[in-house]
Protein backbone atom coordinates (compact mmCIF):
# COMPACT_ATOMS: atom_id res chain seq x y z
CA UNK A 1 0.00 0.00 0.00
CA UNK A 2 1.66 3.45 -1.27
CA UNK A 3 -0.59 5.97 -0.58
CA UNK A 4 1.42 8.65 -1.34
CA UNK A 5 1.29 6.74 -5.29
CA UNK A 6 -2.07 5.81 -5.05
CA UNK A 7 -3.82 9.25 -3.67
CA UNK A 8 -1.33 11.15 -6.18
CA UNK A 9 -2.21 9.40 -9.25
CA UNK A 10 -5.78 7.79 -8.78
CA UNK A 11 -7.22 10.45 -6.59
CA UNK A 12 -5.65 14.22 -8.08
CA UNK A 13 -4.52 12.75 -11.19
CA UNK A 14 -2.42 15.42 -13.35
CA UNK A 15 -5.00 18.03 -13.42
CA UNK A 16 -5.94 18.01 -9.97
CA UNK A 17 -8.99 16.04 -8.55
CA UNK A 18 -11.26 14.77 -10.57
CA UNK A 19 -14.71 16.27 -10.45
CA UNK A 20 -16.82 14.83 -7.63
CA UNK A 21 -20.16 14.13 -10.63
CA UNK A 22 -19.83 14.21 -14.24
CA UNK A 23 -20.63 17.71 -15.83
CA UNK A 24 -24.06 18.41 -16.25
CA UNK A 25 -25.66 18.69 -19.28
CA UNK A 26 -28.97 19.04 -19.01
CA UNK A 27 -30.51 22.79 -18.22
CA UNK A 28 -32.91 21.75 -15.50
CA UNK A 29 -32.20 22.82 -11.98
CA UNK A 30 -33.51 22.19 -9.16
CA UNK A 31 -35.80 24.18 -6.88
CA UNK A 32 -34.78 24.42 -3.60
CA UNK A 33 -36.57 26.41 0.13
CA UNK A 34 -34.65 26.82 2.56
CA UNK A 35 -36.10 26.61 5.88
CA UNK A 36 -34.93 28.70 9.35
CA UNK A 37 -33.27 31.74 8.28
CA UNK A 38 -30.58 30.98 10.65
CA UNK A 39 -27.00 31.82 10.78
CA UNK A 40 -26.06 28.59 8.58
CA UNK A 41 -28.77 29.09 6.10
CA UNK A 42 -27.91 32.76 5.67
CA UNK A 43 -23.99 32.69 6.14
CA UNK A 44 -23.50 29.79 3.86
CA UNK A 45 -26.01 28.08 2.39
CA UNK A 46 -27.89 31.00 0.69
CA UNK A 47 -25.21 32.06 -0.52
CA UNK A 48 -23.95 28.52 -2.08
CA UNK A 49 -26.92 28.26 -3.74
CA UNK A 50 -25.81 31.50 -5.96
CA UNK A 51 -22.87 28.94 -7.25
CA UNK A 52 -24.92 26.16 -7.74
CA UNK A 53 -25.38 24.69 -11.31
CA UNK A 54 -27.98 21.65 -10.40
CA UNK A 55 -30.28 24.00 -8.15
CA UNK A 56 -31.34 27.74 -7.24
CA UNK A 57 -32.95 29.11 -4.48
CA UNK A 58 -36.50 29.34 -5.20
CA UNK A 59 -38.43 29.90 -1.46
CA UNK A 60 -38.01 30.92 1.96
CA UNK A 61 -39.17 29.58 5.35
CA UNK A 62 -39.27 31.42 8.15
CA UNK A 63 -41.13 32.22 11.32
CA UNK A 64 -39.66 36.28 11.62
CA UNK A 65 -41.66 38.40 8.87
CA UNK A 66 -38.52 41.07 8.61
CA UNK A 67 -36.69 38.27 7.80
CA UNK A 68 -38.80 37.31 4.73
CA UNK A 69 -39.33 39.83 3.78
CA UNK A 70 -35.21 41.46 3.95
CA UNK A 71 -34.29 38.27 2.75
CA UNK A 72 -36.97 37.89 0.37
CA UNK A 73 -36.03 41.09 -1.81
CA UNK A 74 -32.58 39.94 -0.93
CA UNK A 75 -32.47 36.72 -3.28
CA UNK A 76 -35.49 38.03 -5.69
CA UNK A 77 -38.15 35.49 -4.10
CA UNK A 78 -41.78 36.68 -4.66
CA UNK A 79 -43.72 37.26 -1.62
CA UNK A 80 -45.93 33.76 -3.01
CA UNK A 81 -42.87 31.69 -2.29
CA UNK A 82 -42.22 32.96 1.26
CA UNK A 83 -43.81 30.87 3.52
CA UNK A 84 -43.88 30.83 7.55
CA UNK A 85 -44.09 27.34 9.93
CA UNK A 86 -48.32 27.47 9.54
CA UNK A 87 -48.26 28.11 6.04
CA UNK A 88 -45.40 25.43 5.30
CA UNK A 89 -47.67 22.66 3.98
CA UNK A 90 -49.16 24.96 1.15
CA UNK A 91 -45.17 24.42 -0.51
CA UNK A 92 -47.38 21.19 -1.66
CA UNK A 93 -48.39 23.60 -4.39
CA UNK A 94 -45.45 24.86 -5.49
CA UNK A 95 -44.16 23.76 -8.70
CA UNK A 96 -40.85 26.08 -8.18
CA UNK A 97 -39.98 23.90 -5.17
CA UNK A 98 -38.21 20.44 -5.94
CA UNK A 99 -36.21 20.13 -2.49
CA UNK A 100 -37.04 21.55 1.01
CA UNK A 101 -33.78 21.82 2.86
CA UNK A 102 -34.61 21.86 6.84
CA UNK A 103 -31.94 24.35 8.83
CA UNK A 104 -33.66 24.66 12.00
CA UNK A 105 -32.71 23.42 15.28
CA UNK A 106 -32.23 19.34 15.59
CA UNK A 107 -35.58 18.51 17.47
CA UNK A 108 -37.51 20.38 14.96
CA UNK A 109 -35.95 18.37 11.84
CA UNK A 110 -38.35 15.24 11.72
CA UNK A 111 -41.47 17.10 11.66
CA UNK A 112 -40.05 19.34 8.52
CA UNK A 113 -39.01 17.01 6.79
CA UNK A 114 -41.45 14.76 7.41
CA UNK A 115 -44.23 17.47 6.18
CA UNK A 116 -42.08 18.40 3.14
CA UNK A 117 -42.07 14.76 1.72
CA UNK A 118 -45.50 14.51 2.31
CA UNK A 119 -46.37 17.77 0.58
CA UNK A 120 -43.84 15.85 -2.34
CA UNK A 121 -40.72 17.66 -1.90
CA UNK A 122 -37.23 15.89 -2.07
CA UNK A 123 -36.11 16.61 1.30
CA UNK A 124 -32.33 17.82 2.74
CA UNK A 125 -31.80 17.76 7.03
CA UNK A 126 -29.20 19.37 8.63
CA UNK A 127 -27.10 17.27 11.06
CA UNK A 128 -28.07 15.63 13.68
CA UNK A 129 -30.61 13.84 11.37
CA UNK A 130 -33.44 13.94 14.34
CA UNK A 131 -32.60 13.63 18.03
CA UNK A 132 -33.15 9.63 18.21
CA UNK A 133 -33.29 6.57 16.07
CA UNK A 134 -37.20 6.44 16.39
CA UNK A 135 -37.02 10.02 14.64
CA UNK A 136 -34.70 8.86 11.97
CA UNK A 137 -36.90 5.86 11.19
CA UNK A 138 -40.17 7.80 10.75
CA UNK A 139 -38.32 10.44 9.04
CA UNK A 140 -37.11 7.38 6.19
CA UNK A 141 -40.74 6.20 6.43
CA UNK A 142 -41.92 9.53 5.57
CA UNK A 143 -40.01 9.95 2.34
CA UNK A 144 -40.29 6.67 1.30
CA UNK A 145 -44.00 6.65 1.30
CA UNK A 146 -43.91 9.58 -0.30
CA UNK A 147 -41.16 8.69 -2.90
CA UNK A 148 -38.55 11.34 -2.02
CA UNK A 149 -35.23 11.37 -1.27
CA UNK A 150 -33.91 12.40 2.45
CA UNK A 151 -30.48 13.74 2.73
CA UNK A 152 -28.61 14.67 5.45
CA UNK A 153 -26.38 18.17 5.27
CA UNK A 154 -22.94 16.20 5.48
CA UNK A 155 -20.51 18.49 3.95
CA UNK A 156 -17.30 17.08 4.66
CA UNK A 157 -18.22 13.73 2.33
CA UNK A 158 -17.18 16.72 -0.59
CA UNK A 159 -14.41 18.50 0.96
CA UNK A 160 -11.65 17.46 -1.26
CA UNK A 161 -9.21 16.30 1.40
CA UNK A 162 -12.20 13.90 2.76
CA UNK A 163 -12.63 12.75 -0.20
CA UNK A 164 -9.04 11.15 -0.53
CA UNK A 165 -9.25 9.51 2.99
CA UNK A 166 -12.35 8.12 1.73
CA UNK A 167 -10.77 6.82 -1.41
CA UNK A 168 -8.05 5.93 0.24
CA UNK A 169 -10.79 3.56 2.28
CA UNK A 170 -12.39 2.46 -1.27
CA UNK A 171 -9.08 1.12 -2.64
CA UNK A 172 -7.31 -0.58 -0.27
CA UNK A 173 -8.51 -3.80 0.96
CA UNK A 174 -10.17 -4.48 4.53
CA UNK A 175 -8.21 -3.80 7.43
CA UNK A 176 -5.62 -1.70 5.72
CA UNK A 177 -6.69 0.93 8.80
CA UNK A 178 -6.02 0.48 11.84
CA UNK A 179 -6.58 3.63 13.88
CA UNK A 180 -8.87 6.59 13.49
CA UNK A 181 -8.64 9.97 15.55
CA UNK A 182 -11.14 12.20 14.97
CA UNK A 183 -11.62 15.45 17.30
CA UNK A 184 -14.03 18.38 16.93
CA UNK A 185 -14.50 20.96 19.71
CA UNK A 186 -15.46 24.32 20.14
CA UNK A 187 -15.89 26.93 22.81
CA UNK A 188 -19.78 27.70 22.82
CA UNK A 189 -21.10 31.32 23.76
CA UNK A 190 -24.10 32.90 24.41
CA UNK A 191 -25.27 30.26 27.43
CA UNK A 192 -29.20 31.45 26.42
CA UNK A 193 -28.62 29.63 23.06
CA UNK A 194 -31.01 26.53 21.30
CA UNK A 195 -27.90 24.39 21.38
CA UNK A 196 -27.33 24.51 25.12
CA UNK A 197 -31.15 23.26 25.21
CA UNK A 198 -31.66 19.42 25.24
CA UNK A 199 -35.49 19.96 24.16
CA UNK A 200 -34.11 21.53 21.08
CA UNK A 201 -30.83 20.26 20.30
CA UNK A 202 -31.31 16.45 21.45
CA UNK A 203 -27.67 16.85 23.40
CA UNK A 204 -25.02 19.32 23.58
CA UNK A 205 -21.47 18.43 21.49
CA UNK A 206 -22.15 14.77 20.77
CA UNK A 207 -25.51 15.88 18.85
CA UNK A 208 -23.84 18.68 17.17
CA UNK A 209 -19.96 17.90 16.91
CA UNK A 210 -20.10 14.24 17.50
CA UNK A 211 -21.54 13.47 14.16
CA UNK A 212 -18.60 14.82 12.21
CA UNK A 213 -16.37 12.37 13.96
CA UNK A 214 -18.48 9.11 14.02
CA UNK A 215 -18.78 10.10 9.97
CA UNK A 216 -15.06 10.16 9.23
CA UNK A 217 -14.62 7.18 10.85
CA UNK A 218 -16.92 5.27 9.42
CA UNK A 219 -15.50 6.71 5.93
CA UNK A 220 -11.84 6.35 7.08
CA UNK A 221 -12.22 2.41 7.69
CA UNK A 222 -15.16 2.10 5.34
CA UNK A 223 -16.82 -0.24 7.99
CA UNK A 224 -18.94 0.34 10.77
CA UNK A 225 -18.59 -0.18 14.42
CA UNK A 226 -19.73 -2.98 16.23
CA UNK A 227 -19.11 -1.63 20.02
CA UNK A 228 -18.62 1.57 21.68
CA UNK A 229 -17.07 2.98 25.06
CA UNK A 230 -17.72 6.19 25.92
CA UNK A 231 -16.90 8.89 28.84
CA UNK A 232 -18.94 12.62 29.59
CA UNK A 233 -16.82 15.01 31.37
CA UNK A 234 -18.49 17.91 32.51
CA UNK A 235 -16.62 21.28 34.09
CA UNK A 236 -19.24 23.55 34.00
CA UNK A 237 -22.42 22.21 35.39
CA UNK A 238 -24.32 25.23 34.75
CA UNK A 239 -23.83 26.16 31.35
CA UNK A 240 -24.09 22.15 30.46
CA UNK A 241 -27.04 21.73 32.76
CA UNK A 242 -29.02 19.98 30.26
CA UNK A 243 -26.37 18.42 27.64
CA UNK A 244 -22.86 16.86 27.59
CA UNK A 245 -19.97 19.05 27.46
CA UNK A 246 -17.12 17.10 26.10
CA UNK A 247 -17.62 13.28 25.27
CA UNK A 248 -15.21 11.03 24.25
CA UNK A 249 -15.44 7.24 22.26
CA UNK A 250 -14.06 4.53 21.47
CA UNK A 251 -15.75 2.81 18.91
CA UNK A 252 -14.57 -0.93 17.93
CA UNK A 253 -14.47 -2.28 14.77
CA UNK A 254 -14.35 -6.01 13.46
CA UNK A 255 -11.63 -6.35 12.16
CA UNK A 256 -9.53 -4.88 15.06
CA UNK A 257 -9.33 -1.35 14.04
CA UNK A 258 -10.48 1.33 16.18
CA UNK A 259 -11.67 5.31 16.55
CA UNK A 260 -10.53 7.56 19.18
CA UNK A 261 -12.52 10.51 19.24
CA UNK A 262 -13.69 13.72 21.50
CA UNK A 263 -16.07 15.95 20.82
CA UNK A 264 -16.24 19.35 22.98
CA UNK A 265 -18.83 22.76 23.67
CA UNK A 266 -15.32 23.61 25.81
CA UNK A 267 -12.55 23.39 23.81
CA UNK A 268 -10.99 23.27 20.09
CA UNK A 269 -10.15 20.88 18.43
CA UNK A 270 -10.58 20.08 14.88
CA UNK A 271 -8.25 17.58 13.31
CA UNK A 272 -8.65 13.58 11.49
CA UNK A 273 -5.74 11.07 11.67
CA UNK A 274 -5.74 7.92 10.02
CA UNK A 275 -3.33 5.31 10.53
CA UNK A 276 -2.76 2.64 8.53
CA UNK A 277 -1.58 -1.06 9.01
CA UNK A 278 1.22 -2.78 8.17
CA UNK A 279 2.36 0.60 5.85
CA UNK A 280 3.98 3.13 8.23
CA UNK A 281 1.37 5.13 6.55
CA UNK A 282 -1.08 7.94 8.02
CA UNK A 283 -3.23 10.69 6.55
CA UNK A 284 -4.63 13.71 8.47
CA UNK A 285 -6.30 16.69 7.85
CA UNK A 286 -6.05 19.20 9.76
CA UNK A 287 -8.96 21.67 10.45
CA UNK A 288 -10.72 18.71 9.61
CA UNK A 289 -14.38 19.71 10.02
CA UNK A 290 -14.14 23.58 9.07
CA UNK A 291 -15.45 24.73 6.39
CA UNK A 292 -12.70 25.77 4.38
CA UNK A 293 -8.74 25.79 4.96
CA UNK A 294 -8.56 22.37 5.31
CA UNK A 295 -4.57 21.13 5.31
CA UNK A 296 -4.36 17.69 3.96
CA UNK A 297 -1.23 15.06 4.83
CA UNK A 298 -0.33 11.82 3.06
CA UNK A 299 2.40 10.50 4.73
CA UNK A 300 3.21 13.89 6.36
CA UNK A 301 3.42 14.63 2.83
CA UNK A 302 1.00 18.12 2.26
CA UNK A 303 -1.24 17.36 -0.76
CA UNK A 304 -2.60 20.17 -2.88
CA UNK A 305 -6.38 20.42 -2.83
CA UNK A 306 -8.66 23.20 -4.36
CA UNK A 307 -10.96 25.74 -2.41
CA UNK A 308 -14.03 24.83 -2.59
CA UNK A 309 -17.52 25.59 -1.55
CA UNK A 310 -18.69 22.40 0.66
CA UNK A 311 -22.24 23.77 0.80
CA UNK A 312 -22.58 24.28 -3.44
CA UNK A 313 -20.73 20.78 -3.52
CA UNK A 314 -23.15 19.58 -1.59
CA UNK A 315 -26.47 20.88 -2.84
CA UNK A 316 -24.97 20.76 -6.32
CA UNK A 317 -23.98 16.35 -5.47
CA UNK A 318 -27.38 16.08 -3.94
CA UNK A 319 -29.40 17.26 -6.85
CA UNK A 320 -27.55 15.50 -9.44
CA UNK A 321 -28.30 11.82 -7.39
CA UNK A 322 -32.35 13.23 -7.80
CA UNK A 323 -31.24 13.51 -11.35
CA UNK A 324 -29.97 9.88 -11.93
CA UNK A 325 -31.91 8.09 -9.23
CA UNK A 326 -28.60 6.82 -8.16
CA UNK A 327 -27.78 6.38 -4.32
CA UNK A 328 -26.36 9.86 -2.36
CA UNK A 329 -23.42 8.96 0.03
CA UNK A 330 -25.22 11.17 2.71
CA UNK A 331 -28.92 9.61 2.50
CA UNK A 332 -31.26 9.09 5.43
CA UNK A 333 -29.60 5.34 5.98
CA UNK A 334 -26.27 6.96 6.84
CA UNK A 335 -28.17 9.79 9.22
CA UNK A 336 -29.89 6.75 11.01
CA UNK A 337 -26.87 4.75 11.69
CA UNK A 338 -25.22 8.06 13.09
CA UNK A 339 -27.96 8.08 15.53
CA UNK A 340 -27.54 4.33 16.56
CA UNK A 341 -23.83 4.85 17.40
CA UNK A 342 -25.20 8.25 19.52
CA UNK A 343 -27.38 6.23 21.13
CA UNK A 344 -24.96 3.17 22.19
CA UNK A 345 -22.03 6.31 23.49
CA UNK A 346 -24.87 7.61 25.51
CA UNK A 347 -25.96 3.85 26.96
CA UNK A 348 -22.11 3.67 27.83
CA UNK A 349 -22.02 6.55 29.36
CA UNK A 350 -24.85 6.11 31.16
CA UNK A 351 -23.22 2.82 32.40
CA UNK A 352 -19.91 4.16 33.41
CA UNK A 353 -17.68 3.43 30.09
CA UNK A 354 -18.96 -0.49 29.85
CA UNK A 355 -18.67 -1.14 26.60
CA UNK A 356 -22.06 -1.45 24.88
CA UNK A 357 -22.23 -3.53 20.93
CA UNK A 358 -23.79 -0.88 18.60
CA UNK A 359 -27.14 -2.29 17.12
CA UNK A 360 -27.79 -1.47 13.17
CA UNK A 361 -31.35 -2.73 11.43
P1 LIG B 1 -29.53 29.31 14.30
O1 LIG B 1 -29.91 29.41 15.73
O2 LIG B 1 -28.59 30.32 13.76
O3 LIG B 1 -30.85 29.36 13.39
C1 LIG B 1 -31.93 28.52 13.61
C2 LIG B 1 -33.17 29.16 12.99
O4 LIG B 1 -34.25 28.27 13.18
C3 LIG B 1 -33.59 30.46 13.65
O5 LIG B 1 -32.93 31.58 13.13
C4 LIG B 1 -35.07 30.48 13.35
O6 LIG B 1 -35.25 30.97 12.01
C5 LIG B 1 -35.46 29.02 13.32
N1 LIG B 1 -36.15 28.58 14.54
C6 LIG B 1 -37.43 28.13 14.57
N2 LIG B 1 -37.78 27.80 15.81
C7 LIG B 1 -36.72 28.07 16.60
C8 LIG B 1 -36.50 27.94 18.00
N3 LIG B 1 -37.43 27.47 18.84
N4 LIG B 1 -35.31 28.32 18.49
C9 LIG B 1 -34.33 28.77 17.66
N5 LIG B 1 -34.50 28.91 16.33
C10 LIG B 1 -35.69 28.57 15.80
O7 LIG B 1 -28.98 27.84 14.09
P2 LIG B 1 -27.98 27.33 12.97
O8 LIG B 1 -28.30 27.94 11.68
O9 LIG B 1 -26.60 27.43 13.46
O10 LIG B 1 -28.33 25.75 12.97
C11 LIG B 1 -29.50 25.25 12.33
C12 LIG B 1 -29.28 23.78 11.97
O11 LIG B 1 -28.19 23.69 11.07
C13 LIG B 1 -28.92 22.90 13.16
O12 LIG B 1 -29.51 21.64 13.01
C14 LIG B 1 -27.40 22.76 13.07
O13 LIG B 1 -26.93 21.53 13.61
C15 LIG B 1 -27.20 22.81 11.58
N6 LIG B 1 -25.88 23.35 11.23
C16 LIG B 1 -25.12 22.66 10.34
C17 LIG B 1 -23.89 23.10 9.99
C18 LIG B 1 -23.07 22.33 9.01
O14 LIG B 1 -21.91 22.67 8.83
N7 LIG B 1 -23.62 21.33 8.34
C19 LIG B 1 -23.32 24.32 10.56
C20 LIG B 1 -24.22 25.02 11.44
C21 LIG B 1 -25.45 24.53 11.75
P3 LIG B 1 -36.48 31.88 11.60
O15 LIG B 1 -36.40 33.13 12.46
O16 LIG B 1 -36.24 32.14 10.18
O17 LIG B 1 -37.74 31.10 11.84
Amino acid sequence: LSLSKSVLVTSLGRGGLAPLYASTVSKETYGVALVGLGSYTLNHLAPALEQTTNCRLTALVSGTAEKRSLYGELYGIPQSHLYDYDNFDEIAQNPDVDVVYVVLPNSMHAEYSIRAAKAGKHVITEKPMGISVQECRDMIDACERNKVTLNVGYRSHYDPGHRIIKQIAREHPKGAYKYVQADHGFIIGDPTQWRLKKALAGGGALYDLGVYCIQAARYATGKNPVAVSAWETKTDLVKFAEVDETVSYYLSFDDGAIANCTTSFNFKADRLHVSYANENSTAEIRSAFNYSGQQTFVNGRLIRTPRVSQQALQLDGICQTIRQGSESPISGAQGLIDLQIIEAIEASIADGGKRVPIRYG
